[in-house]
Protein backbone atom coordinates (compact mmCIF):
# COMPACT_ATOMS: atom_id res chain seq x y z
CA UNK A 1 0.00 0.00 0.00
CA UNK A 2 2.89 2.49 0.89
CA UNK A 3 5.00 1.44 -2.11
CA UNK A 4 1.28 2.06 -4.39
CA UNK A 5 1.10 5.09 -2.30
CA UNK A 6 4.80 6.79 -3.40
CA UNK A 7 4.58 5.32 -6.31
CA UNK A 8 2.03 7.43 -7.29
CA UNK A 9 3.11 10.72 -5.53
CA UNK A 10 6.51 10.93 -6.39
CA UNK A 11 6.38 9.29 -10.00
CA UNK A 12 4.36 12.73 -10.13
CA UNK A 13 0.35 12.77 -9.31
CA UNK A 14 0.59 15.06 -12.83
CA UNK A 15 -0.21 12.65 -15.36
CA UNK A 16 -2.78 11.36 -13.58
CA UNK A 17 -4.14 14.66 -12.96
CA UNK A 18 -4.11 14.76 -16.33
CA UNK A 19 -6.23 11.85 -17.46
CA UNK A 20 -8.54 12.71 -15.01
CA UNK A 21 -9.38 16.23 -16.44
CA UNK A 22 -9.47 14.21 -19.90
CA UNK A 23 -11.63 11.79 -18.52
CA UNK A 24 -13.68 15.14 -16.72
CA UNK A 25 -13.83 16.43 -20.60
CA UNK A 26 -14.97 13.50 -22.16
CA UNK A 27 -17.64 12.80 -19.99
CA UNK A 28 -19.09 16.92 -20.31
CA UNK A 29 -18.21 18.08 -23.53
CA UNK A 30 -20.26 20.84 -23.00
CA UNK A 31 -17.48 22.35 -20.69
CA UNK A 32 -15.57 23.11 -23.87
CA UNK A 33 -17.47 25.79 -25.66
CA UNK A 34 -18.08 25.76 -29.26
CA UNK A 35 -15.43 28.05 -30.68
CA UNK A 36 -12.63 26.06 -28.87
CA UNK A 37 -13.73 22.04 -30.04
CA UNK A 38 -11.18 22.21 -32.62
CA UNK A 39 -8.39 22.30 -29.20
CA UNK A 40 -9.81 18.56 -28.73
CA UNK A 41 -9.16 17.33 -32.27
CA UNK A 42 -6.29 19.39 -32.87
CA UNK A 43 -4.88 18.93 -29.69
CA UNK A 44 -2.99 15.93 -29.99
CA UNK A 45 -1.11 16.89 -32.80
CA UNK A 46 0.06 19.99 -31.60
CA UNK A 47 0.91 18.38 -28.25
CA UNK A 48 2.69 15.59 -30.06
CA UNK A 49 4.57 18.34 -32.36
CA UNK A 50 5.14 20.36 -29.46
CA UNK A 51 6.85 17.11 -27.15
CA UNK A 52 8.63 16.30 -30.05
CA UNK A 53 10.25 19.40 -30.08
CA UNK A 54 11.07 19.99 -26.72
CA UNK A 55 12.17 15.74 -26.50
CA UNK A 56 14.72 16.85 -29.25
CA UNK A 57 15.96 19.41 -27.28
CA UNK A 58 16.49 17.86 -24.63
CA UNK A 59 17.89 14.99 -26.35
CA UNK A 60 15.25 12.30 -25.22
CA UNK A 61 15.09 9.65 -28.04
CA UNK A 62 12.47 8.28 -26.50
CA UNK A 63 9.86 11.10 -25.96
CA UNK A 64 10.65 11.63 -29.04
CA UNK A 65 9.21 8.62 -30.38
CA UNK A 66 6.28 8.42 -28.14
CA UNK A 67 5.55 11.25 -29.46
CA UNK A 68 5.74 10.81 -33.24
CA UNK A 69 4.34 7.15 -32.91
CA UNK A 70 1.16 8.98 -31.40
CA UNK A 71 1.41 11.20 -33.64
CA UNK A 72 0.71 9.03 -36.90
CA UNK A 73 -1.86 6.90 -34.90
CA UNK A 74 -4.13 9.68 -34.18
CA UNK A 75 -3.76 10.90 -37.98
CA UNK A 76 -4.32 7.40 -39.35
CA UNK A 77 -7.35 7.24 -37.16
CA UNK A 78 -9.13 10.28 -36.84
CA UNK A 79 -7.90 11.79 -40.19
CA UNK A 80 -8.47 8.11 -42.13
CA UNK A 81 -5.23 9.94 -43.76
CA UNK A 82 -4.97 8.36 -47.79
CA UNK A 83 -8.91 7.41 -47.72
CA UNK A 84 -8.18 3.83 -46.47
CA UNK A 85 -11.21 0.99 -46.87
CA UNK A 86 -13.92 0.46 -44.15
CA UNK A 87 -12.12 -2.38 -43.27
CA UNK A 88 -8.44 -1.08 -43.71
CA UNK A 89 -9.45 1.23 -40.95
CA UNK A 90 -11.08 -1.11 -38.69
CA UNK A 91 -7.63 -3.40 -38.95
CA UNK A 92 -5.67 0.37 -38.17
CA UNK A 93 -7.76 0.88 -35.19
CA UNK A 94 -7.13 -2.37 -33.80
CA UNK A 95 -3.51 -2.68 -34.78
CA UNK A 96 -2.27 0.60 -32.87
CA UNK A 97 -3.84 -0.97 -29.84
CA UNK A 98 -1.13 -3.00 -29.97
CA UNK A 99 1.49 -1.35 -31.57
CA UNK A 100 1.22 1.72 -28.84
CA UNK A 101 1.73 -0.85 -25.63
CA UNK A 102 4.65 -2.89 -27.21
CA UNK A 103 6.68 0.21 -27.98
CA UNK A 104 6.08 2.01 -24.85
CA UNK A 105 6.88 -1.06 -22.78
CA UNK A 106 10.08 -2.09 -24.98
CA UNK A 107 11.31 2.02 -25.02
CA UNK A 108 10.60 1.79 -20.95
CA UNK A 109 13.41 -0.58 -20.98
CA UNK A 110 15.85 0.56 -23.40
CA UNK A 111 18.41 3.35 -22.13
CA UNK A 112 18.30 6.58 -23.19
CA UNK A 113 20.00 6.66 -26.63
CA UNK A 114 19.31 10.61 -27.99
CA UNK A 115 17.80 11.66 -31.03
CA UNK A 116 20.27 12.19 -33.71
CA UNK A 117 22.90 9.82 -33.55
CA UNK A 118 23.41 6.63 -34.92
CA UNK A 119 21.21 4.43 -32.63
CA UNK A 120 18.60 6.99 -32.20
CA UNK A 121 18.30 6.76 -35.96
CA UNK A 122 18.32 2.90 -36.05
CA UNK A 123 14.97 3.49 -33.66
CA UNK A 124 13.32 5.43 -36.08
CA UNK A 125 13.84 3.56 -38.90
CA UNK A 126 12.88 0.14 -36.78
CA UNK A 127 9.63 2.44 -35.66
CA UNK A 128 8.95 3.53 -39.68
CA UNK A 129 9.60 -0.18 -40.50
CA UNK A 130 6.19 -1.04 -38.13
CA UNK A 131 4.08 1.94 -39.42
CA UNK A 132 5.21 0.95 -42.74
CA UNK A 133 4.16 -2.50 -42.70
CA UNK A 134 0.73 -1.65 -40.54
CA UNK A 135 0.45 1.03 -43.54
CA UNK A 136 0.89 -2.06 -46.51
CA UNK A 137 -1.26 -4.14 -44.75
CA UNK A 138 -4.40 -2.07 -43.93
CA UNK A 139 -3.76 -1.20 -47.83
CA UNK A 140 -5.22 -4.33 -48.49
CA UNK A 141 -8.96 -5.06 -48.06
CA UNK A 142 -8.88 -8.53 -47.69
CA UNK A 143 -5.33 -8.62 -45.99
CA UNK A 144 -6.89 -6.28 -43.67
CA UNK A 145 -10.62 -8.10 -42.55
CA UNK A 146 -8.51 -11.14 -42.04
CA UNK A 147 -5.93 -9.20 -39.59
CA UNK A 148 -8.62 -8.10 -38.26
CA UNK A 149 -10.16 -11.13 -36.96
CA UNK A 150 -7.39 -12.38 -35.91
CA UNK A 151 -6.09 -9.27 -33.59
CA UNK A 152 -10.10 -8.85 -32.72
CA UNK A 153 -10.03 -12.14 -30.85
CA UNK A 154 -12.11 -12.35 -27.82
CA UNK A 155 -11.10 -14.84 -25.46
CA UNK A 156 -14.26 -14.84 -23.47
CA UNK A 157 -17.80 -13.50 -25.11
CA UNK A 158 -18.92 -10.24 -23.02
CA UNK A 159 -21.39 -9.29 -25.67
CA UNK A 160 -21.46 -5.73 -26.67
CA UNK A 161 -19.52 -5.10 -23.64
CA UNK A 162 -15.76 -3.58 -23.78
CA UNK A 163 -16.35 -5.07 -28.04
CA UNK A 164 -13.93 -2.12 -29.52
CA UNK A 165 -11.22 -3.53 -27.59
CA UNK A 166 -9.82 -6.44 -28.02
CA UNK A 167 -9.19 -8.98 -25.08
CA UNK A 168 -5.37 -10.04 -25.49
CA UNK A 169 -4.83 -6.07 -26.34
CA UNK A 170 -5.80 -4.91 -23.10
CA UNK A 171 -4.08 -7.93 -20.69
CA UNK A 172 -1.19 -6.32 -23.30
CA UNK A 173 -2.49 -3.04 -22.22
CA UNK A 174 -2.33 -3.79 -18.81
CA UNK A 175 0.42 -5.73 -18.57
CA UNK A 176 2.55 -3.08 -19.88
CA UNK A 177 0.96 -0.60 -17.17
CA UNK A 178 2.11 -2.53 -14.22
CA UNK A 179 5.95 -3.06 -15.67
CA UNK A 180 6.18 0.67 -16.27
CA UNK A 181 4.77 1.93 -13.19
CA UNK A 182 6.75 -0.64 -11.17
CA UNK A 183 10.41 0.69 -12.98
CA UNK A 184 9.19 3.97 -10.70
CA UNK A 185 10.29 6.67 -13.21
CA UNK A 186 8.63 10.15 -14.42
CA UNK A 187 9.06 9.27 -18.24
CA UNK A 188 8.07 5.46 -17.98
CA UNK A 189 5.08 6.51 -16.11
CA UNK A 190 4.08 8.77 -18.22
CA UNK A 191 4.17 6.31 -20.78
CA UNK A 192 1.67 3.99 -18.44
CA UNK A 193 -0.35 6.85 -18.02
CA UNK A 194 -0.48 7.48 -21.82
CA UNK A 195 -1.21 3.89 -22.22
CA UNK A 196 -4.36 4.16 -19.87
CA UNK A 197 -5.14 7.11 -21.90
CA UNK A 198 -5.69 5.29 -25.00
CA UNK A 199 -7.18 1.80 -23.89
CA UNK A 200 -9.54 4.00 -21.57
CA UNK A 201 -11.28 6.17 -24.87
CA UNK A 202 -10.97 2.88 -26.61
CA UNK A 203 -13.43 0.99 -24.25
CA UNK A 204 -15.60 4.19 -24.02
CA UNK A 205 -16.11 3.98 -28.02
CA UNK A 206 -15.11 5.50 -31.16
CA UNK A 207 -16.37 9.35 -30.01
CA UNK A 208 -13.90 9.26 -27.28
CA UNK A 209 -10.52 8.39 -28.89
CA UNK A 210 -9.55 12.25 -29.44
CA UNK A 211 -9.59 12.58 -25.56
CA UNK A 212 -7.65 9.42 -25.19
CA UNK A 213 -5.08 10.64 -27.63
CA UNK A 214 -5.22 14.34 -26.14
CA UNK A 215 -4.33 12.51 -22.35
CA UNK A 216 -1.82 10.40 -23.98
CA UNK A 217 0.40 13.56 -25.62
CA UNK A 218 -0.37 15.50 -22.42
CA UNK A 219 1.12 13.22 -20.16
CA UNK A 220 3.92 12.36 -21.69
CA UNK A 221 4.44 16.47 -22.12
CA UNK A 222 4.72 16.30 -18.68
CA UNK A 223 6.52 13.78 -18.43
CA UNK A 224 8.75 15.30 -20.20
CA UNK A 225 8.77 18.20 -18.25
CA UNK A 226 9.49 16.09 -15.35
CA UNK A 227 12.52 14.86 -16.66
CA UNK A 228 14.13 17.85 -17.32
CA UNK A 229 13.25 19.13 -14.13
CA UNK A 230 14.88 16.21 -12.61
CA UNK A 231 17.76 16.86 -15.23
CA UNK A 232 18.25 19.77 -13.43
CA UNK A 233 17.65 19.88 -9.50
CA UNK A 234 18.32 15.61 -8.65
CA UNK A 235 21.62 14.38 -8.77
CA UNK A 236 22.39 11.02 -10.85
CA UNK A 237 24.61 9.04 -8.78
CA UNK A 238 22.64 9.46 -5.09
CA UNK A 239 19.49 10.30 -5.94
CA UNK A 240 19.52 13.30 -3.63
CA UNK A 241 18.54 17.01 -4.89
CA UNK A 242 21.68 18.39 -5.69
CA UNK A 243 23.57 21.82 -5.59
CA UNK A 244 20.84 23.95 -7.82
CA UNK A 245 18.18 22.76 -5.82
CA UNK A 246 20.34 24.00 -2.59
CA UNK A 247 20.28 27.47 -3.87
CA UNK A 248 16.57 27.50 -4.57
CA UNK A 249 16.27 25.76 -0.57
CA UNK A 250 18.63 28.42 1.09
CA UNK A 251 17.05 31.22 -0.70
CA UNK A 252 13.44 30.33 0.55
CA UNK A 253 14.31 30.05 4.08
CA UNK A 254 13.05 32.34 6.34
CA UNK A 255 14.12 34.33 9.86
CA UNK A 256 14.79 30.90 11.35
CA UNK A 257 16.99 27.79 10.06
CA UNK A 258 20.16 25.35 10.72
CA UNK A 259 22.01 24.35 8.46
CA UNK A 260 25.16 21.20 8.45
CA UNK A 261 27.53 20.45 6.08
CA UNK A 262 28.74 16.51 6.45
CA UNK A 263 31.80 15.39 5.05
CA UNK A 264 32.52 11.51 4.69
CA UNK A 265 35.61 10.92 6.73
CA UNK A 266 38.80 9.39 4.59
CA UNK A 267 37.01 8.83 1.71
CA UNK A 268 39.86 9.19 -0.76
CA UNK A 269 41.67 6.46 1.09
CA UNK A 270 38.48 4.70 1.18
CA UNK A 271 38.04 4.82 -2.77
CA UNK A 272 42.27 4.02 -2.63
CA UNK A 273 41.43 1.16 -0.95
CA UNK A 274 38.23 -0.73 -2.50
CA UNK A 275 37.82 1.18 -5.82
CA UNK A 276 35.92 3.95 -6.96
CA UNK A 277 32.72 1.78 -7.48
CA UNK A 278 32.71 0.64 -4.11
CA UNK A 279 32.78 4.31 -2.97
CA UNK A 280 30.39 5.31 -5.54
CA UNK A 281 27.94 1.93 -3.92
CA UNK A 282 28.65 3.73 -0.16
CA UNK A 283 27.75 7.15 -1.55
CA UNK A 284 24.21 6.14 -2.35
CA UNK A 285 23.63 4.16 0.90
CA UNK A 286 24.62 7.25 2.69
CA UNK A 287 22.53 9.31 0.50
CA UNK A 288 19.93 6.74 1.54
CA UNK A 289 20.08 7.46 4.86
CA UNK A 290 20.68 11.48 4.71
CA UNK A 291 17.21 11.51 2.36
CA UNK A 292 15.08 10.32 5.71
CA UNK A 293 17.80 12.76 8.49
CA UNK A 294 14.32 13.26 10.33
CA UNK A 295 13.69 16.54 12.09
CA UNK A 296 12.72 18.38 9.69
CA UNK A 297 15.79 18.14 7.83
CA UNK A 298 16.01 18.35 3.70
CA UNK A 299 18.98 17.00 2.56
CA UNK A 300 21.05 17.44 -0.73
CA UNK A 301 24.26 16.80 -1.86
CA UNK A 302 26.57 19.57 -2.29
CA UNK A 303 29.35 17.81 -4.19
CA UNK A 304 31.70 15.08 -3.61
CA UNK A 305 31.34 13.14 -0.95
CA UNK A 306 30.24 16.43 0.79
CA UNK A 307 26.46 17.06 1.63
CA UNK A 308 24.44 19.66 3.18
CA UNK A 309 20.87 19.25 5.66
CA UNK A 310 18.85 22.21 5.74
CA UNK A 311 16.60 21.97 9.18
CA UNK A 312 14.34 25.13 8.14
CA UNK A 313 12.29 26.77 11.25
CA UNK A 314 14.45 24.98 13.26
CA UNK A 315 17.50 25.83 15.80
CA UNK A 316 20.52 23.80 16.41
CA UNK A 317 19.08 22.40 19.30
CA UNK A 318 16.20 20.95 17.66
CA UNK A 319 18.85 19.57 14.12
CA UNK A 320 21.36 18.12 16.87
CA UNK A 321 19.39 15.07 17.37
CA UNK A 322 18.69 14.00 14.16
CA UNK A 323 22.05 14.33 12.71
CA UNK A 324 23.44 12.46 15.88
CA UNK A 325 21.01 9.83 15.05
CA UNK A 326 22.38 9.97 10.72
CA UNK A 327 25.98 10.01 12.55
CA UNK A 328 25.13 6.86 14.31
CA UNK A 329 23.09 4.79 11.69
CA UNK A 330 25.85 5.53 8.86
CA UNK A 331 28.57 4.55 10.99
CA UNK A 332 26.68 0.98 11.72
CA UNK A 333 26.33 0.51 8.34
CA UNK A 334 28.13 -2.49 6.59
CA UNK A 335 28.86 -2.79 2.81
CA UNK A 336 30.47 -6.02 1.39
CA UNK A 337 31.72 -5.02 -1.84
CA UNK A 338 30.87 -7.78 -4.40
CA UNK A 339 34.28 -9.25 -4.99
CA UNK A 340 35.56 -8.79 -1.25
CA UNK A 341 34.07 -10.92 1.60
CA UNK A 342 35.00 -9.01 4.28
CA UNK A 343 32.27 -6.36 5.02
CA UNK A 344 33.45 -2.53 5.05
CA UNK A 345 31.93 0.67 6.80
CA UNK A 346 32.66 4.63 6.99
CA UNK A 347 31.33 7.34 8.98
CA UNK A 348 30.83 10.90 8.38
CA UNK A 349 31.55 14.17 10.16
CA UNK A 350 29.67 17.44 10.72
CA UNK A 351 29.48 20.67 11.18
CA UNK A 352 25.98 22.61 12.27
CA UNK A 353 24.90 26.08 12.94
CA UNK A 354 22.01 28.58 13.21
CA UNK A 355 20.72 31.89 11.60
CA UNK A 356 21.82 34.70 14.43
CA UNK A 357 21.10 38.33 14.31
CA UNK A 358 24.47 38.78 13.04
CA UNK A 359 24.91 36.84 9.99
CA UNK A 360 21.43 36.36 8.36
CA UNK A 361 22.84 35.06 4.62
CA UNK A 362 22.33 31.32 4.34
CA UNK A 363 25.35 30.78 1.71
CA UNK A 364 27.49 32.77 5.48
CA UNK A 365 25.54 30.58 7.84
CA UNK A 366 26.83 27.51 5.15
CA UNK A 367 30.70 28.31 5.46
CA UNK A 368 30.21 28.65 8.86
CA UNK A 369 28.73 25.02 9.19
CA UNK A 370 31.49 24.49 7.19
CA UNK A 371 34.29 25.64 9.12
CA UNK A 372 32.75 23.57 12.46
CA UNK A 373 32.64 20.26 9.60
CA UNK A 374 36.85 21.03 9.61
CA UNK A 375 36.78 21.59 13.99
CA UNK A 376 35.13 18.17 13.42
CA UNK A 377 37.61 16.56 11.45
CA UNK A 378 40.35 18.07 14.13
CA UNK A 379 38.35 16.67 16.78
CA UNK A 380 38.67 13.41 15.49
CA UNK A 381 36.35 12.98 13.35
CA UNK A 382 32.94 10.33 13.39
CA UNK A 383 31.13 13.39 15.16
CA UNK A 384 28.61 16.47 15.43
CA UNK A 385 30.05 19.51 15.94
CA UNK A 386 28.05 22.62 17.06
P1 LIG B 1 38.55 13.75 5.21
O1 LIG B 1 38.23 12.77 6.29
O2 LIG B 1 39.47 14.82 5.70
O3 LIG B 1 37.33 14.31 4.61
O4 LIG B 1 39.34 12.95 4.12
P2 LIG B 1 38.86 12.65 2.66
O5 LIG B 1 39.81 11.67 2.05
O6 LIG B 1 37.45 12.22 2.65
O7 LIG B 1 38.93 14.07 2.02
P3 LIG B 1 39.11 14.63 0.57
O8 LIG B 1 38.20 15.77 0.41
O9 LIG B 1 40.59 14.91 0.34
O10 LIG B 1 38.72 13.47 -0.41
C1 LIG B 1 37.44 13.33 -0.91
C2 LIG B 1 37.46 12.13 -1.80
O11 LIG B 1 36.13 11.79 -2.16
C3 LIG B 1 38.17 12.37 -3.11
C4 LIG B 1 37.41 11.55 -4.09
O12 LIG B 1 38.17 10.43 -4.46
C5 LIG B 1 36.19 11.07 -3.35
N1 LIG B 1 34.99 11.33 -4.11
C6 LIG B 1 34.41 12.52 -4.38
N2 LIG B 1 33.29 12.34 -5.14
C7 LIG B 1 33.16 11.01 -5.32
C8 LIG B 1 32.22 10.20 -6.02
O13 LIG B 1 31.25 10.66 -6.63
N3 LIG B 1 32.40 8.85 -6.01
C9 LIG B 1 33.46 8.29 -5.34
N4 LIG B 1 33.62 6.97 -5.36
N5 LIG B 1 34.37 9.04 -4.69
C10 LIG B 1 34.22 10.37 -4.68
MG1 LIG C 1 35.59 16.40 1.25
MG1 LIG D 1 35.93 13.49 3.22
Amino acid sequence: MRRAYSIFVSAGLAPFLILGACLVLALSPGLVPGELAGLVRYGPFILAVLGSAIGWWFNRGRAVFVMILLLVCYWLLVGNGGGFSPEGLAFLRIATLYLIPVNLLVLGFTAERGVLNSRGIARMLVLGLQLFVMLMLAGKADVGAALFDVLNYQVIDTGSFMADMPQPALILSIISVGVLLILHRPLETSFAAAIIAIAVATVMGPGFIKYGYLAATGVVLAGLAQEAWRMAFVDDLTGLPGRRALGHALAELGSQYAIAMLDVDHFKKFNDTYGHDVGDIVLRRVSRELARVGGGGKAFRYGGEEFTVVFAGRNVDKAYEPLEALRERIAAIKITPPDKNKAVSVTISVGLSERNDDITDPWAILKQADEKLYAAKQAGRNRVVI
